[in-house]
């Protein structure tokens, strides 16, 4: 179980994170979701021993992480971190990145356990390849590969998939997360991709000037984000009195209502069309099947 307990950090006086409290139980997978600059990376850094606390405490199980003042090599066999900016060593195979922390005693056994990394992270037909030929998005999988390597008890990832294009993302993220929940590997994401998150966090916490605004469930997030910002990692929303905070796909087209809008334009989507539309001087944006001329009155309905 990871306990982060009250903890507070600022690189100088001004304070990054305050006040941060949460805790996981082993085998769960938690994001940190937040805007860019809100102290995600920060945060895992924390985590894994690289700054001092100015204040709190954080355990994994009886284990107290320590900062270097106190710790004179930075990181601990039970955790994998995968920063933001991974390195390798380029001149290498993937095959020997991947397996350069394994134990060469029993080499056929080796081989399979790249074998089987190189599937996780789905780059089996690269295991000769150099390092330095490879793209950004493949790096960052090797990256990934040898953070899982040696079976950590708890792995830190940092946008994990931001360099991977969309063709690979889908699948590669459903591959490493089933590959942690089965090995039971406690899981911390950072993102600000709700995709990296929402079909894969047991908890996740929106981090917002410094402090930790929402931690719960996806789905409750989701369901009942407190704030715009919540819900703007979800999709497109709109703020309509006096029903609150209506994602686009809660808004439909009826026959006849009191909601009159005005459209503006349509936007392509592949199976919808984002529709914007001026109601009472307020922007809207709403998810209709097909497309809408400009100029054009629809009554709307909101389902939430
Ligand atoms: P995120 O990962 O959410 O984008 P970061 O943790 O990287 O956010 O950054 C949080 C804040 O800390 C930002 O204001 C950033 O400028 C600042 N910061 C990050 N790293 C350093 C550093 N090494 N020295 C000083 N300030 C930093
Ligand atoms: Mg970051």
């Amino acid at each position: 179980m990871l306990q982060v307990k009250n903890i507070s950090f600022g690189y100088n006086k001004k304070k990054v994170l305050k006040n941060i409290d949460f805790t996981i139980n082993t085998g769960e997978h938690l994001s940190i979701i937040g805007e860019s600059g809100s102290g995600k990376s920060t945060l895992l850094k924390l985590l894994y021993g690289e700054y001092d606390l100015n204040e709190g405490e954080i355990f994994w199980n009886k284990t107290k992480i320590l900062g270097p003042a106190f710790n004179l090599i930075v990181g601990y066999d039970f955790m994998k971190y995968v920063a933001q900016e991974f390195d390798l060593m380029p001149f290498t195979t993937v095959a020997e990145n991947i397996g350069e922390f394994l134990s060469n005693f029993y080499p056929e056994e080796k081989q399979k356990r790249v074998e089987e990394l190189l599937e996780v992270v789905q780059l089996s037909t690269f295991a000769n390849t150099k390092v330095k030929l490879l793209s950004g998005g493949q790096k960052q999988r090797v990256a990934l590969a040898r953070a899982i390597a040696k079976q950590p008890e708890i792995i830190l990832l940092d946008e994990p998939f931001s360099h991977i294009d969309n063709f690979k993302k889908q699948s590669l993220r459903r591959s490493l997360f089933k590959y942690l929940k089965n090995k039971n590997i406690t899981c911390i994401v950072a993102t600000h991709d709700k995709d990296d998150a929402i079909s894969f966090s047991d908890k996740m916490i929106v981090l917002h000037n410094s402090e930790i605004i929402a931690s719960d469930t996806p789905q409750q997030l989701y369901n009942n984000p407190k704030t715009p910002l919540i819900a703007s990692f979800f999709g497109e929303f709109n703020v309509i009195e006096p029903y609150g905070i209506v994602y686009s796909h809660q808004i439909k087209v009826v026959e006849n209502s009191s909601l009159k809008a005005t459209v503006k334009q349509s936007y392509y989507k592949g199976n919808y069309y984002l529709i914007e539309a001026n109601m009472n001087e307020q922007n809207l944006l709403f998810k209709y099947y097909k497309e809408l001329k400009k100029g054009q009155e629809v009554a709307l309905s909101i389902h939430k």
